[in-house]
């Protein structure tokens, strides 16, 4: 362990205690590389603790008694101290994950955005009645899951804390967190600041950790449900974990969404837009619109992009620039293979496609990036790249945009710019996406919309009131009274 770091310590049942097993590992600025954090890893022993201490909260008076209306007030606390302390945890945020301070200051308002949103929905979860005749009376009552455990990749800490924790919490599970090792930072601060707001001890347990760790929680036999968020691969080890338990589990995996845009459209506010979704969190979203599909005709549209690409400023999150840096080397790694293969499969270099400035050459940087000259079945029209790169592909007409738009192994996002109604509703009806923005975009925020994958994408959905489903189970009680006939 690095003399100079303190210990940051696992959240298990209200208290800050180190791995069982001692275990820590270092995380990294990646504007640099230098050691900015010594995390305990949480091993089997402490999942397990941190499982029990959510069953046993799970059936706490202090939290199991509490009305609907009290938790919905915590939550709207744990909103408001998330603004207080917004700033720090922007600088917390974007020294860890390395985003611009002003996206990670997004990043807080929609953290906060969501603990207030499903706020408002705790004491609001009624069922129905169902008329069934004569002396029958038949009604449905929303009950909590039960413990939830939450797996979340390194990309948006705070918003994926949030975004999992709000509606478990408003619905009366209680949760089971683990963050990625590369970004653990915030989701310990969320878990201190819900202590602080009067959350009961184990309601809310963050246990950082890797793979292992992850794989602990997922196949836990004493969890309810599971909620993960990352890539495919992941997901599909996730998902059979669980499965292996009979618990249902929402996956919220990858992306190569597509960007329909019609030489009609009106490019100056399609280029803010998709400039934004693409690159900014140095492509890291896993709904950035990273297939660019752009109609003949449409080419003025591309030099803008080409020109806005390159006046892009690269550096450390910290200094605010419009793009930093990637999580780790091996993102970085990961992308500049990409941009290698991509030239292997014939594309040109419109801009970017290099690691960036020497100035910068210990942080782990990529240029902004366009490809053209590559057709949809390239692998890097296919496959989530996960950096700040765009490819784009050409189409004339509104029935071939579709069929290249559907033609991608995902389905999370897509965009649609367009001043054609018909050709927007065209394609609103016909995209295979859990979203679809017509000239207009919602990366990173939506706190109210309800957002998940067809296809490889994954299943279930988070955010809006529909992210509330997963942390209910509906129990149907029917009562017969008096005669019958
Ligand atoms: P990842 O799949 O490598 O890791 C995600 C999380 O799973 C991490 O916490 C990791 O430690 C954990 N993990 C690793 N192996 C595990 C196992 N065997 N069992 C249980 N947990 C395990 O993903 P990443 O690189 O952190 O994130 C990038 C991916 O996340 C991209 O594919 C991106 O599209 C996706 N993502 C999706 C959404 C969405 O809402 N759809 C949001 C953000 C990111």
């Amino acid at each position: 362990m690095s003399a100079e770091l303190q210990l940051t310590e696992l959240l298990i049942d209200g208290k800050q205690r180190p791995a069982a097993d001692g275990r820590s590992f270092t995380v990294l600025d990646p504007s640099d590389g230098t050691a900015i954090a010594q995390v305990a890893l949480a091993g089997k022993a402490d999942v397990d603790q941190a499982v029990a201490a959510a069953r046993s909260a799970f059936t706490s008076p202090a939290w199991a008694r509490m009305r609907a209306a009290d938790r919905g007030r915590i939550l709207y606390r744990i909103a408001e101290a998330i603004r207080y302390q917004g700033e720090r945890l922007a600088r917390l945020e974007s020294q860890d994950v390395g985003k611009p301070l002003r996206q990670a200051k997004a990043d807080v308002e929609a953290a906060a955005r969501y603990f207030e949103f499903y706020a408002g929905a705790a004491d609001k979860l009624g069922g129905t009645t169902i008329p069934l005749g004569p002396g029958l009376i038949d009604y449905t009552v929303r009950e909590p899951i039960g413990v939830s455990g939450q797996i979340i990749p390194f990309n948006y800490p705070l918003q994926n804390t949030a975004r999992g924790s709000a509606p478990a919490l408003a619905a009366g599970c209680t949760v089971v967190l683990k963050p990625s090792p590369e970004a653990p930072l915030t989701p310990l601060e969320i878990g201190r600041i819900a202590l602080e707001c009067g959350l009961p001890p184990g309601v809310l347990n963050v246990v950082p950790g890797d793979g292992e760790t992850g794989a602990a929680l997922a196949g836990h036999p004493d969890i309810d449900q599971v909620t993960f968020t990352g890539s495919v691969p992941t997901g599909i080890k996730v998902a059979q974990a669980a499965a292996a338990n009979v618990v249902p589990s929402v996956t919220e995996l990858g992306g190569k969404s597509p960007v329909v845009v019609f030489a009609d459209a009106d490019f100056d506010l399609a280029l803010t837009a998709i400039a934004a979704s693409a690159f900014g969190n140095a492509g890291q979203t896993c709904s950035a619109g990273t297939r660019l599909l752009l109609q003949r005709g449409a080419e003025e549209f591309l030099d803008k992009l080409v020109a806005h690409a390159a006046s892009l400023r690269v550096g450390p999150g910290l200094t605010d620039p419009d793009v930093g840096p990637l999580v780790a080397a091996r993102q970085r790694d990961r992308v500049l293979s990409y941009l290698d293969l991509a030239r292997q499969e014939g594309a040109t270099v419109r801009v970017g496609g290099a690691p960036s400035d020497p100035a910068l050459a210990d942080g782990y940087y990529v240029e902004p990036t366009v490809l053209t000259g590559l057709t949809n079945d390239a692998r890097c029209a296919r496959e989530e790249i996960f950096g700040p790169v765009v490819t784009v592909i050409e189409f004339d007409d509104a029935d071939e945009a579709l069929d290249i738009a559907n033609d991608s192994p995902y389905g999370l996002a897509s965009y649609v710019w367009t001043r054609d109604i018909d050709r927007a509703m065209r394609l609103a009806e016909g995209i295979r996406a859990g979203q679809v923005y017509v000239n207009a975009t919602g990366v990173g925020t939506g706190v109210e919309l309800p957002f998940g994958g067809y296809k490889h994408s994954g299943w279930g959905r988070e955010k809006g009131l529909a992210g509330l489903d997963s942390y209910l189970q509906t129990k149907n009680v029917c009562i017969g009274f008096g005669s019958r006939s």
